[in-house]
């Protein structure tokens, strides 16, 4: 059930899937623990898009790097999106202790994207070509993979030299392989693999979709489409690079005027004007004080 607060003549209702994940806390956990295990880690990226999280961690003794060439310590962390082979087989080169905060959810489709290489498949990613999970995700495909969010990206690709001739073959004659970026949505997802299968069933042998799609995200797309329906507006909090705030965003701004902010001090007063009930939701890289400083700064304007 939603957390409802009424402050004069406004009601806030607060999503019931909200805010950091289970893949989020779990990172927390192990890398504040190894901080204080070992003074300091080193975290190859931040741990996820929230600039408030970089910093709590930060504080802790976690210092991002954007490549191993940074690296001061002996104690490297992988970051919750995970990174290809070849970095970690370089991370074992150098010797370096290894905190891996892989998500769970995202090393199942690392482990799908490997299978399908291993079986030869051409693996097609939806997903954000620059996004790091997605780069991690090409990686394990090693060179048979290419990112797409639409059909016209696929042959964009396959007319240029983004994978190997030999896939390309493939990819037209042979075996299909497709999964999903953890936090893409279900529906986008579902009619991406419907177009596929449409176009390339009469040529393609087999074509094999693994739904690598993350459940806390669906859950926390579901609960604040619903909540947008019954709001006069909704407040998504979360990193303004976030994906997955994003699209929680683009989601809710299909229903009703939605504003993204990052912090409680970006909402402005005249977004209130004439609202009664305000929803909130916020991205799963969100930490519960920023959602807590939004509500009493919503109480504050009421
Ligand atoms: S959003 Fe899902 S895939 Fe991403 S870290 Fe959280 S639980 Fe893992």
């Amino acid at each position: 059930m939603n957390i409802k607060v009424s402050i004069q003549n406004m009601e806030i209702e607060v999503a019931r899937e909200i805010g950091l994940c289970f893949g989020i806390r779990r990172a927390i956990k192990l890398l504040t623990e190894a901080a204080s295990e070992y003074g300091k880690v080193e975290i190859l990226g931040p741990v996820a898009h929230n600039q408030r999280l970089v910093q709590q961690l930060h504080k802790a003794g976690v210092n991002m790097i954007a490549s191993l060439e940074e690296t001061t310590g002996k104690v490297v962390a992988i970051p919750t999106h995970g990174v290809g082979p070849d970095t970690v087989l370089q991370m074992e080169a150098h010797k370096l202790h290894i905190i891996d905060a892989t998500c769970p959810i995202v090393k199942r489709a690392q482990l799908a994207a490997a299978k399908l290489a291993q079986a030869d498949f051409t693996i097609i990613i939806f997903g954000e070509e620059e996004h790091s999970e997605v780069k991690g995700l090409l990686g394990w495909a090693q060179g048979k993979g290419m990112a797409a969010l639409s059909m016209k990206q696929i042959i964009v690709h396959t007319q240029g030299n983004v994978i190997a001739s030999e896939a390309k073959q493939s990819l037209l004659s042979s075996r299909l392989g497709v999964i999903s970026q953890t936090t893409q949505s279900k529906a986008s997802f579902t009619d991406f693999a419907t177009q596929l299968v449409t176009t390339f069933m009469p040529k393609t042998a087999e074509i094999r979709i693994i739904n690598t799609l993350c459940h806390a995200i669906q859950a926390r797309l579901e609960t604040a489409t619903k909540l947008a329906r019954k709001s006069q507006l909704v407040i998504v909090i979360g990193g303004h690079d976030s994906a997955n705030t994003k699209r929680l965003a683009e989601a809710c701004s299909s229903i009703v005027e939605t504003h993204l902010v990052e912090t409680a001090e970006e909402i402005a007063q005249s977004w209130l004007d004439g609202k009664h009930r305000i929803g909130i939701t916020a991205g799963a890289s969100t930490p519960d004080e920023a959602i807590q400083e939004v509500i009493a700064k919503l109480n504050s304007l009421a």
